[in-house]
């Protein structure tokens, strides 16, 4: 009998380590389907039928890639309800959300199709004074064999953030999915298997954290990780032993400043969908919201009202599911109780809101700086309102805290919310929006700090993907010919002042 292993790691240890696991309905505790629990040797095989298909896939060039990739597009698309059924059922979160989700992947891998030669194809750059006699071209070329290795709180939309701009490089995946979403994965690796069955440029290696360590190990030329600060220092740490590199999306603690001239009813419709919006379980959603005391009341109430509202539920028309990693119920508790200790007022719900599986919308505020509430990722259903005398205190609570992924803020003086933009610290700011940014795929994606590095998504992205190749062919021979061991004096006293004259004043 298959024991379940919902979020814990096999003991190696035992003699019988589980060789399979269980993919849960999170809203009732449903058995959806059993996988293997793959081994180091299974990682091996996959990374070695991914060397054969990379080969295949790099030869397709810019365009036979683009074509496979829009035909790839085409069949997820087309079984979009599918698909979005699958995310529904291992994280709980409704129909809509969940094919909201699909809709920004499909977005992205469009995006990366059809850019991708022009951002990666081979260049003439300048070559300079010094070495005119050089025609300079700049390309850049994949990796090879990618290894992702994904969450669960967005399965399609986050992991096809590295899987559709690895591809569109040229690479050959190996994709590791969240132990707690591996149907999602296997879904999108028959899809691409429906269209070229014989090569295996998208395969799905299923299992718990050591299956991912394995990934780690086994010879791939990136990895492409998100998931969270701690486990990206063991992804890190695997890595090194081959100076393999690595992207890494981890965890935010996203801020939201709402100025003295914003528009309220847009902010307070923005940070519930931030705060609220799939259980509060976005590595970019509103975790913080600094309000400028002029309309800190009247935001408040505003928000109060409208989290009214919310339903938590099992049903499609609820506003947001379950908690969809169990464990995660004991951070939001410990989080809103550290809060309340210390002196934290709750203006909706409190420990009791917490409950088994789902948690009822919190707002906390006055929640002192120094709390878990404000400091750590949260990642439920909760969020603190605290006033500040002006945004300007906002920007810097903002900044005080070692993540930088997202934030946001809202002001009616576009100008003024872009100057505060640059001086937030975090890889993405939205303006009079919040997560503005995940639906561009011409965008970067990724933060600083304890939220990673390193990029998805846009030019950026698709350069992630890929190493740079610098080639010269030499045109004439140079006028003062240095490159050699048979340097004339003379050459070297003209090269000498011209240092001086172009350089020295
Ligand atoms: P997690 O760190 O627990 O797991 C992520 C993945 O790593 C899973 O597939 C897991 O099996 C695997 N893993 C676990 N141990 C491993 C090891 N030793 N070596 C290799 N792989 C290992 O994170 P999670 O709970 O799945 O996801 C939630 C976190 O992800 C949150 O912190 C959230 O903010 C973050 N996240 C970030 C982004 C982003 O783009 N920045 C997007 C989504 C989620």
């Amino acid at each position: 009998m298959t024991r379940e292993l919902r979020g814990t790691a096999p003991d190696s240890s035992h003699d019988h380590a589980p060789s399979t696991f269980a993919s849960l309905d999170p809203r009732t505790g449903t058995l959806l389907a059993e996988y293997p629990v793959m081994t180091e040797s299974d990682v091996a095989v996959a990374v070695d039928r991914a060397r054969g298909a990379a080969n295949w896939w790099a030869a397709q060039g810019f365009r036979g890639r683009r074509d496979w990739l829009l035909e790839f597009k085409k069949a997820i698309a087309t079984d979009a309800d599918d698909l979005a059924r699958v995310v529904s059922a291992e994280t709980g979160k409704p129909h809509d959300d969940a094919l909201l989700e699909v809709m920004l992947a499909i977005e992205h891998l469009d995006w990366a199709a059809r850019n991708a030669k022009k951002v990666l194809r081979p260049r003439r750059v300048p070559s300079g004074l010094v070495s005119a006699n050089q025609a300079a071209t700049l390309g850049y070329q994949p990796f090879g064999v990618v290894g992702v290795i994904g969450p669960w709180n967005y399965p399609v939309y986050t992991p096809m953030g590295s899987i559709s701009y690895a591809l569109a490089a040229g690479n050959a995946i190996v994709f590791k999915p969240s132990e707690l979403t591996p149907g999602v994965g296997k879904w999108l690796e028959a899809k691409w298997n429906s269209l070229a069955p014989t090569q295996p440029v998208l395969q799905v290696i299923t299992g718990l954290g050591p299956t991912g360590a394995a990934l780690c190990r086994a010879g791939v030329d990136k990895i492409a990780f998100t998931g969270s600060g701690p486990t990206a220092r063991k992804v890190m740490a695997a890595c090194a032993e081959t100076l393999t590199p690595i992207v890494a999306e981890c965890g935010g603690k996203d801020a939201m400043l709402v100025a003295e001239d914003a528009d309220l009813d847009k902010a307070v419709e923005f940070a519930a969908f931030g705060a609220f919006g799939n259980a509060g379980q976005t590595c970019a959603g509103v975790e913080r919201i600094y309000v400028a005391e002029p309309v800190y009341r009247q935001f408040l109430d505003k928000l109060t009202d409208a989290v009214e509202r919310v339903t938590p539920g099992g049903s499609d028309e609820d506003t947001y599911g379950p908690m969809t990693l169990p464990r995660q119920v004991d951070v939001v508790r410990s989080h809103i109780a550290d809060a309340l200790g210390k002196g934290a007022r709750a203006v909706i719900g409190g420990i009791d809101s917490v409950h088994d599986r789902f948690v009822d919308p919190v707002i906390l505020t006055d929640v002192p700086e120094g709390s878990s509430a404000v400091c750590e990722e949260t990642f439920g259903p909760t969020v603190v309102v605290n006033k500040v005398r002006d945004v300007e205190e906002g920007v810097e609570r903002a900044n005080a805290t070692s993540y930088g992924l997202g934030a946001s803020v809202f002001t009616r003086n576009r100008s003024r919310g872009r100057d505060i933009a640059g001086r937030l610290r975090a890889g993405m700011v939205s303006v009079n929006s919040v997560l503005g940014f995940a639906g561009i795929p011409s965008l970067p994606f990724g933060g600083i700090g304890e939220s990673g590095f390193g990029r998805i998504h846009g030019a950026d992205g698709l350069r992630e993907f890929s190493h740079p190749k610098a080639v010269t062919v030499q045109r004439f021979s140079a006028p003062l010919n240095l490159l050699t061991l048979e340097r004339s004096a003379r050459d070297m006293k003209i090269s000498a002042w011209m240092l001086k004259a172009r350089h020295g004043r």
